[in-house]
């Protein structure tokens, strides 16, 4: 979601039965990104792949998060997925561009069941990829499992934002701020916001019934971005690869669940 600055409020409390929609739509999401992960390679369009995660979602009764989002008074998003090529951090929008053998792919969707939204993230590399943009993306990988791994009650936001900075700078890499992950529930985006920098012991409490979308964007230059006239695709001011992983996590009775990830696990 794009940073804000108006004041975190109203962060709201899933019951059990709530995360545990939130865990079916987490689980589509979760197979949906396995499709499209094996559909990448040289010569697949965006749109093409775009396609196999939308006939997936609604084959499995869910709605494509993003379809039709609004945001700013901007044109409504055409896609199921964003699909950001290279350059691209978020926000790219699917349709005849065809990958090349190098190019890096980040694509990022949700789903909703029952009113309620699991967001993830991946990026991946096209057929073989030089190996700095192989250890970017690596590095937003665990960057984003340093950052789920500070996910507790009793925590603070700043936690998870400062383990992001700490993996990703001491990495070489420079995290996107304009951008930032987010509450999640029956609205995609919900308070409070998750940045990918900032002090560990600061911003809003974290506790049960909470759930988060955390999403680090890693680039290989600075980390200004720019959006292009389409009115969507977000790319890297310098021109910079750009790598982006999410998942949506819940804070539960029995602790840290990753409701987008293949089987849902614990920390
Ligand atoms: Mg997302
Ligand atoms: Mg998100």
């Amino acid at each position: 979601m794009i940073l804000s600055r108006k004041n975190p409020s109203g962060i709201t409390i899933k019951s059990a039965k709530e995360i545990d929609l939130m865990r079916q739509a987490g689980q589509i999401v979760a197979d949906t990104k396995m499709r499209v992960h094996e559909a990448i390679r040289p010569g697949v369009t965006t749109g093409e792949l775009d396609r196999i995660a939308e006939d997936y979602i609604i084959s499995m009764g869910a709605i494509p998060s993003f379809k039709g989002y609004k945001a700013g008074g901007r044109i409504p998003f055409t896609g199921t997925i964003c699909a950001s090529v290279n350059e691209e951090i978020v926000h790219g929008i699917p349709g005849g561009r065809m990958l090349h053998e190098g190019d890096i792919l980040s694509v990022d969707f949700g789903a909703i069941v029952d009113g309620f939204h699991g967001d993830s993230a991946f990026t991946k590399g096209v057929g073989e990829i030089p190996e700095e943009a192989q250890r970017l993306i690596e590095a937003t990988r665990e960057s984003l499992k340093q950052g789920i791994a500070q996910v507790r009650a009793g925590g603070r936001v700043g936690d998870i934002s400062h383990a992001v900075q700490t993996y990703a700078e001491g990495m070489g890499f420079s995290v996107v701020r304009q951008y930032v992950g987010h509450g999640i529930g029956r609205s995609l985006h919900e308070e409070p916001q998750v940045p990918n920098y900032g002090e560990a012991g600061r911003g809003p409490m974290l506790k049960k019934g909470m759930t988060l979308a955390i999403e680090p964007m890693l680039n290989i230059g600075g980390w200004e971005t720019e959006q292009l006239d389409d009115g969507w695709t977000v790319v890297t001011a310098d021109g910079s690869l750009s790598a982006h992983f999410e998942d949506t996590v819940a804070i539960t009775q029995d602790g840290v669940v990753v409701l987008t990830s293949p089987e849902g696990y614990y920390f």
